[in-house]
Formats: structure tokens, C-alpha cells, sequence
């Protein structure tokens, strides 16, 4: 092939010039992505909101003539990655944000460049196959029997959580001989109801409301001292809905909240569900992770019971974002899903075996996420992967304990997986009231954004104002995570004395 060579530079193929300029530019964009952002020694440059938006404002996004590839990698490097979330850096913990590892960002190169589309089989012939196996594994690691399991791999949880709640309500709904998919929703859709903890992520109420039940179709529950759904509660719940003649059709379990890493007892989430004739699905998009573990895999007992699974891998599995999964115990639900397009999945290939993936998922058009996940847990390998995960636990055991003999602060709760929700406290001669010291923790979060020193969490747990660590970095020691609190306490101290000043001014203004 010789190709038009007004624009052989611009594409990789087979020709000298094409894969010379792509040599030479990858090997820039290495070395802008060591110095711009691998080498940060912050978590966040600090840089004002006002002054980096002027950055980009003033730069037309689409010039008349191109820019050279090195000349825009220097832009992008000094612009866009020097003033990133540095998510490897041991202070930025702030959200499930990982940092990925090198395979994965290798994967996410070959995956891109190659660019099969997983929609069907031939956009995508090999890559669809390694999906396939790799969720293959996925089932059997979480319990599912191989042969009668299936998945897709997701943009994340929100997907993942939505694609369980609608073969929740299709399958609902076809025993009461409704077809949803193709009558749309039944006469009784507003008494359509979900349950969940109080502690669920959002997406199950955005789904509800997606999926044209309401908000008003989630009912949650109470969670108990360490953030699980009350059982007991549960039940009584069940009743007064059966009582009222609303139609609860899916439990939601979670398996790792947000906030505490609370796993609800999914043993006995799982019979109440069989009992009920209720759809158990299982937002383990967080908590996920603990199946490689040897140590905590026990934390997730009973996860197979559940009818379908979110699962992501851009938290604890290390991988670039996007790449989520989501599993299905029975392959047969898939049914609610299906749809024909004569030129991407045609009846024909079924029939004789063709896989087209177009069916598993709401996507068309899909990424070769799989290929992140495949390469990092076989260059990882299981021990590895799970020792590292070990670790993230550890270290948030350990955090906690720093929490719990520093004077000034105030653990929440012992942590579940990895993260560590707490709060500075003011001391009692300052008279900061309990607004006082949601404003004081506030600030200091704040404070450690703006002076790059720390991207760490703000969240509201027992109607208090909270600092909450994300611990995903497996290469974060106790020592950065002393330092981190070290600072804490002393940016707290400064705060708190700011604020008293600031009350006796207010104070001495109000006497005049
Ligand atoms: C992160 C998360 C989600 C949302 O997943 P995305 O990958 O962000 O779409 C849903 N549920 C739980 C428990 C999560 O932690």
C-alpha cells in the first residue's frame, strides 16, 4: 500500500515515513509525561481555577493551520498534565481515583491505536474472544458457574448498576406476561419499587429515574453502626410495601460504600431475595477487588448468590479509566436485552455461532477495555495483585490507628476496605461551635488543595462535616500518610485560630 501521501503522517501503517514520525512522537510524549507529570513531587500544582482556565480560554481549540506534534506536546505537558490530579502521588486520596499500572497504560496504547470496536465480530475478531475469556475468569472468581454466566465489560459501575436494575425490571415485569422491551412500561410501573441501603451509591436512583420508575421507587434502609443494610429492618420494610401494594422487584446490595468500604451481609441479603422473589444485584464496583485477596476474599461470602454483579476496575484493579464490568449469573436474562441489526448482529450469525457482542451491552460502539485487565493480571500476576490490594488494607488499618491516638482528630469508623473518614476537632477553649467545626474541616481541605499538598476527600458522615482518605495507592507508605496528617493537624491548628479571631471580630463589631 502506498497510500495518500499528503496525510501518511498523520495515520500509523505499514510505510517508513508513517511509522518513523509515530516513533519519534510517542517517544516525545514519553518523555513530556516523565518530566509533566511522573516527576510531580505534589499531589496538585495549586495552581488558582481563574488563572487555569485563562490557560485554555485563550488558546483557539481548532487553529486554521496544525501545530507540531513537539510544540503541542510541550503544551500539553506544561498546560494540561504539570496541573492534573498527580493520582500516583501518596497525598492525592481523595476519591476511588487509582493510579494506574504501567501495563494497563501499555494496554490502553495498543488497545487505541489497534482500535476494534467490540460491537461485533469482525471489528474486533481476537479482541472480542480475550473479552469473552476474561469474563469467563471474572464469573468464576466471584463464584458464578462458568458455563451458565456472562458479563460485558462497562464504561463503570453507573453502567453496570443500570444494565442490573433494567434485566431486573424486564424480568419482573415478563412474570406478569408484560414485555417491557417491547410494550414499554406496564400499567403499574409507579408502584415498581427498589431497595437499598441508605448508604448506596447514587446510581441506583439515577437509574430508577433512567429507567422511568421515579426516585420514588427506591426505598432505602437504615444502615447499622458499620454502614451495612439493617436485615431486620429490611424485612419490615418488605412488609409495609407488600401492605401498601407497591411491587418491590430488585434488591440492591453493596459491596464496599463509598464512604465507609461497608459491605451489607450478602448471605442473608441473598435469602430474603430468593424468599421475596426479588432481583439481587451487587454493587461491588468498590469492594470488587477483595475476591483476588486471600486475606478478605471472605468479605465477599455470598456474592455468587447474586442474580448480576458490578464490578470496576479503574478503583482497586489498578486500570486506567474507563473499565468496569458487569455479570450476569444466568446467561438466558440477556434475553431482555437483545435487539437484531441486520448489519452488525444478524440472525444468521447466531445461528451458527458467530459472536457479535453488540448484545451484551447498551453500548454499540465499545472499547477493548478487557485488554487492560488481561495484560495487568498476567504480567501481575494473582499474588501479586493480591498483595498489593493487602497492602492498601493495611495501610488504612494503620492510618487509623494515627487517627485514633492524635489528640486533635477523630476517627468515624474503623474502615472496612481502604478508606478512612475523619475529623479535625476543635478544641473545646476555642468555642467553635458544631457548624464551627463543619466550616473549620472544610478549610482545611481546602487548604491542602489549594497549597498542593494533599487532594484529600470532604464528606458528610453523621450529619457532621468529615475528611475522608482514599488509601488505592499501593506504593504509599505509613510516612506519607503521617506527613499528610501531620499537616492536617497543623493547618487545623492555624484554621482554628483564624476562626476564633474572625468570631471575636464579628463579636466586637456587633457590641460597637
Ligand atoms: C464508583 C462507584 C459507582 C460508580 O461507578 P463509575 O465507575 O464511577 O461509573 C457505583 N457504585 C459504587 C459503590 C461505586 O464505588
Amino acid at each position: 500500500m502506498m497510500g495518500n501521501t499528503r496525510f501518511t503522517t498523520h495515520f500509523l501503517h505499514e510505510t517508513e515515513p508513517s511509522q518513523a514520525a509515530f516513533l519519534q512522537h510517542m517517544n516525545e510524549a514519553v518523555d513530556v509525561l516523565l518530566r509533566d507529570f511522573a516527576s510531580a513531587d505534589k499531589p496538585y500544582s495549586g495552581i488558582a481555577l481563574d488563572e487555569l482556565s485563562s490557560i485554555f480560554r485563550n488558546r483557539p481549540v481548532c487553529p486554521r493551520e496544525g501545530v507540531a506534534m513537539e510544540e503541542l506536546l510541550q503544551f500539553v505537558g506544561g498546560a494540561i498534565l504539570k496541573h492534573s490530579a498527580v493520582v500516583h502521588h501518596p497525598a492525592c486520596m481523595a476519591h476511588l481515583h487509582c493510579p494506574p499500572l504501567q501495563a494497563s497504560v501499555i494496554a490502553e496504547t495498543l488497545l487505541s491505536a489497534s482500535n476494534p470496536s467490540m460491537d461485533s465480530w469482525d471489528q474486533s475478531m481476537s479482541a472480542t474472544l480475550v473479552e469473552q475469556e476474561v469474563i469467563k475468569w471474572l464469573a468464576e472468581l466471584f463464584g458464578y458457574a462458568r458455563e451458565q454466566a456472562d458479563g460485558v465489560f462497562t464504561s463503570g459501575g453507573t453502567q453496570s448498576n443500570f444494565m442490573g436494575l433494567l434485566l431486573a425490571r424486564d424480568h419482573y415485569c415478563e412474570q406478569w406476561g408484560w414485555n417491557v422491551q417491547q410494550q414499554g412500561l406496564p400499567p403499574l410501573a409507579n408502584r415498581l419499587r427498589i431497595l437499598c441501603s441508605d448508604a448506596a451509591h447514587f446510581t441506583v436512583r439515577q437509574s430508577a429515574a433512567i429507567l422511568g420508575l421515579g426516585q420514588q421507587a427506591v426505598v432505602t434502609i437504615p444502615t447499622d453502626e458499620a454502614g451495612r443494610m439493617r436485615v431486620d429492618l429490611l424485612e419490615t420494610t418488605l412488609a409495609r410495601l407488600h401492605k401498601e401494594g407497591l411491587l418491590p422487584f430488585a434488591l440492591v446490595a453493596t459491596a464496599g460504600t463509598t464512604d465507609f468500604g461497608s459491605i451489607d451481609p450478602l448471605p442473608q441479603l441473598a435469602a430474603i431475595a430468593r424468599r421475596q422473589g426479588l432481583w439481587l444485584h451487587t454493587d461491588a464496583a468498590f469492594g470488587g477487588a477483595l475476591a483476588l485477596s486471600s486475606r478478605h476474599a471472605g468479605l465477599l461470602e455470598g456474592i455468587a448468590l447474586s442474580d448480576s454483579i458490578t464490578v470496576d476496575f479503574h478503583k482497586l484493579f489498578y486500570q486506567s479509566i474507563s473499565c468496569g464490568a458487569f455479570l450476569l449469573r444466568d446467561r438466558q436474562h440477556y434475553r431482555y436485552l437483545r435487539l437484531h441489526a441486520e448489519y452488525l448482529n444478524p440472525v444468521e450469525d447466531d445461528e451458527v455461532g458467530v459472536p457479535n457482542l453488540v448484545g451484551k451491552s447498551i453500548q454499540t460502539t465499545r472499547r477493548f477495555d478487557a485488554l487492560k485487565l488481561y495484560m495487568s493480571l498476567q504480567h501481575i500476576g494473582r499474588d501479586r495483585f493480591a498483595e498489593m490490594i493487602d497492602h492498601t488494607l493495611q495501610l488504612a488499618a494503620e492510618t487509623a490507628e494515627l487517627i485514633k491516638r492524635a489528640a486533635e482528630l477523630e476517627l468515624l469508623a474503623e474502615p472496612t476496605i481502604n478508606t478512612v473518614v475523619f475529623s479535625y476537632m476543635p478544641s473545646t477553649i476555642s468555642g467553635l461551635d458544631d457548624r464551627g467545626a463543619d466550616e473549620l474541616n472544610r478549610r482545611i481541605r481546602d487548604c491542602l488543595l489549594e497549597g498542593g499538598m494533599a487532594v484529600v476527600a470532604r464528606t458528610k458522615a453523621r450529619g457532621r462535616t468529615c475528611l475522608k482518605f482514599t488509601l488505592l495507592n499501593p506504593v504509599a507508605t505509613l510516612q506519607d500518610i503521617r506527613a499528610v496528617l501531620q499537616s492536617i493537624v497543623y493547618i487545623g491548628q492555624e484554621l482554628e485560630q483564624q476562626m476564633v479571631s474572625e468570631l471575636m471580630e464579628i463579636g466586637r463589631g456587633d457590641a460597637s
